[in-house]
Formats: C-alpha cells, sequence, structure tokens
C-alpha cells in the first residue's frame, strides 16, 4: 500500500487517488488535499485544471513550477473548514502546509477559497498568512522596529 502524499495517513486509492485520476472531488478538503499531492509530484495540468477561471490571469505557472521543484513537502495540518461539504457551492479550508524549500523549513499557511460549479470543485484564491494570525517576519531592517515587539529598533533589540 502506498501513503497517500497529503499524509493524510490513507492510502493514496482511498484518498487524493481518484480525485487525481479525474473523478470530482467531494468536498473543498478533497480538492485542497489533492491538489497538495498534486504540488508535491509537479502535477501542473491538475493545478491548472482545478484553477476557477477567473484565477488564472494572475497566476504564473512557471513560477510555481519553480517552486514546486525546490520544495519539499514536510507536512500538511488543516485546521478549519467553512462549508465546502457535498452539498455546499462554496467552501474555505484553512490549511499549514509545512514545507522546506532549499532546505529551509517554512511554513504555508493559507485560507483557501473553493467554489463549486455544474459538481466540480475549483480552487478560486486564498488569503495567505490569515490575519490574526502570528506574521512570520521574513526580514527585519535594522531601523525596523523589532519583531520582538519591544517597540525598539531592530538594532537596538533583539538586533544588537
Ligand atoms: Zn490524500
Ligand atoms: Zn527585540
Amino acid at each position: 500500500m502506498t501513503l497517500c502524499a497529503c499524509m493524510s495517513g490513507r492510502e493514496t486509492d482511498s484518498c487524493c487517488g481518484p480525485v487525481l485520476a479525474g473523478q470530482p472531488a467531494k468536498t473543498a478538503e478533497a480538492l485542497m488535499r489533492a491538489r497538495f499531492c498534486a504540488f508535491t509530484s509537479g502535477n501542473m495540468d491538475f493545478l491548472d485544471r482545478t484553477l476557477a477561471p477567473e484565477s488564472k490571469d494572475d497566476y504564473d505557472r512557471e513560477e510555481l513550477k519553480e517552486t514546486i521543484e525546490n520544495a519539499k513537502p514536510q507536512g500538511l495540518e488543516v485546521r478549519k473548514l467553512e462549508g465546502g461539504q457535498e452539498g455546499d457551492s462554496e467552501g474555505m479550508v484553512e490549511f499549514v502546509a509545512r514545507l522546506k524549500v532549499h532546505g529551509e523549513p517554512m511554513a504555508h499557511h493559507e485560507r483557501a477559497f473553493f467554489r463549486r460549479e455544474n459538481g466540480i470543485w475549483l480552487y478560486v484564491d486564498g488569503e495567505v498568512n490569515p490575519k490574526g494570525q502570528p506574521r512570520h517576519v521574513e526580514k527585519v531592517g535594522r531601523n525596523d522596529p523589532c519583531s520582538c515587539g519591544s517597540g525598539k529598533k531592530y538594532k537596538k533589540c533583539c538586533g544588537a
């Protein structure tokens, strides 16, 4: 048996396998999980096919492909679901995907929005690092307020 790449702990055949093979996902979460699998395996066609048409404008396939090539998935945690069930036409899935990008651990936290059209779930867009959540500070300049929240400049605080 092969464990599913979405790290659900289930076998591929009873998890994302059928969705990746072309069966409509039953729920928004099922589509999100299958998209995660597609991400981990570089299945760009699946990612294209399950993206809402209006979102294709700001979608950079080449850029995503490059990200995928450099990312190694470490884990997927579903935090919250709103709608997205079999009888719904819209849904939100909040998740945290843990990756290693160029060997550096990073967490991708997203509230992802889905819509169902003619029985097919599509990924519409997502809010990365949703409000109300601690933000991961990428880089603090020497003269920027310190990320520890002290109110002091970084160079006079933790950066000293
Ligand atoms: Zn799966
Ligand atoms: Zn500080």
